[in-house]
C-alpha cells in the first residue's frame, strides 16, 4: 500500500476564475485572489492506492487482493489484466474543515471549487505516478456508482475501503453509513491498464452532464452482456 501526500498544488486563478466565470479584472476576482492566498498554504490532497491480483473471475464477479467485487462491467474490463490499482484519492481534510460561515453561499461555492482543484490535482498526479513507475502507457478506472447503479453498484465502496484498512487514519477520508465520502471530494475506485481508454460515461445514458468524457454508445454498453445472451 502506497500513500501520496507531499503533492505539489497549483491552484491557477486563470483556471478557477474560468470555471467560476467571472472576469479577471472584476472586483469579485480579487476577492478570490484573497481567498486563495489565505487557503493555499494549507491544501493538502491525498491518495492512497494498493497494488492488488486478480485471484477469481466468474461471469459478473472478479476477486481482487482477496475481496469479491460483483460488477459486469468491472468484470468484463479486467479480462486481459492481472495487477490492478485499487485507490481513493482526496482534497484533503485540511482545507475542507476550513469553516466558511454558514450564509454565505458565494464563498462556498468558491471553496467547493477549490477543494474540486486539488482533487483534480492529486488524480493527475496519480495517475502519472502509477504510469512511470508501473511502466504503463495507458489507464483507465472504473469507479463504484459511477454511471448508472448497474454498472459497479454504490454498495461496493465498503469493499473497496476493506482493501485500506483504516482510511480515515491513513489519509482522512470516512465512508459514512450512507456510502459518502468525506471529504465530499474525495473519489474512490480502480485504476487498470487497458489499450483502449475505457470511460463510464461511454456507458451512462444521463443526457445533461457537464462533466461527461465520452459520448454514451448503446451497442459497447450491450457487448458487456453478449455472455449472457448466448451471442459470443
Ligand atoms: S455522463 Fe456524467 S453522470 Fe454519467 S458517468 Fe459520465 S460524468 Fe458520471
Amino acid at each position: 500500500m502506497e500513500i501520496l501526500d507531499d503533492v505539489p498544488v497549483e491552484l491557477d486563478i486563470d483556471t478557477l476564475l474560468a470555471r467560476l466565470r467571472i472576469d479577471r479584472e472584476s472586483k469579485i476576482a480579487r476577492d478570490i485572489l484573497d481567498l486563495i492566498d489565505n487557503v493555499a498554504p494549507v491544501i493538502r490532497p491525498k491518495a492512497i492506492y494498493e497494488v492488488s491480483f486478480i485471484q477469481n473471475r466468474d461471469y459478473d464477479t472478479v476477486e481482487i487482493g482477496g475481496v469479491t467485487f460483483k460488477s459486469r462491467v468491472l468484470r468484463v474490463n479486467l479480462d486481459k489484466v492481472e495487477r490492478v490499482f485499487p485507490y481513493i484519492a482526496t482534497c484533503g481534510r485540511e482545507v475542507d474543515e476550513i469553516a466558511t460561515p454558514s450564509g454565505d453561499l458565494l464563498r462556498q461555492f468558491w471553496m467547493d471549487s477549490i477543494k474540486e482543484m486539488a482533487l483534480d490535482a492529486i488524480r493527475k498526479y496519480l495517475v502519472n505516478h502509477l504510469k512511470e513507475r508501473y511502466a504503463l502507457e495507458e489507464l483507465s478506472k472504473m469507479s463504484p456508482g459511477e454511471g448508472s447503479q448497474d454498472l459497479w453498484p454504490i454498495e461496493e465502496q465498503r469493499q473497496l475501503f476493506s482493501i485500506f484498512a483504516d482510511v480515515e487514519d491513513l489519509i482522512g477520508v470516512t465512508l459514512t453509513d450512507s456510502l459518502l465520502m468525506i471529504p465530499i471530494k474525495s473519489v474512490s475506485g480502480i485504476y487498470f491498464s487497458t489499450e483502449i481508454r475505457f470511460e463510464s460515461c461511454q456507458l451512462c445514458p444521463r443526457e445533461v452532464c457537464q462533466r461527461r468524457m465520452a459520448p454514451y454508445d448503446k451497442n459497447l454498453l450491450e457487448s458487456f452482456y453478449k455472455d449472457r445472451a448466448g451471442n459470443s
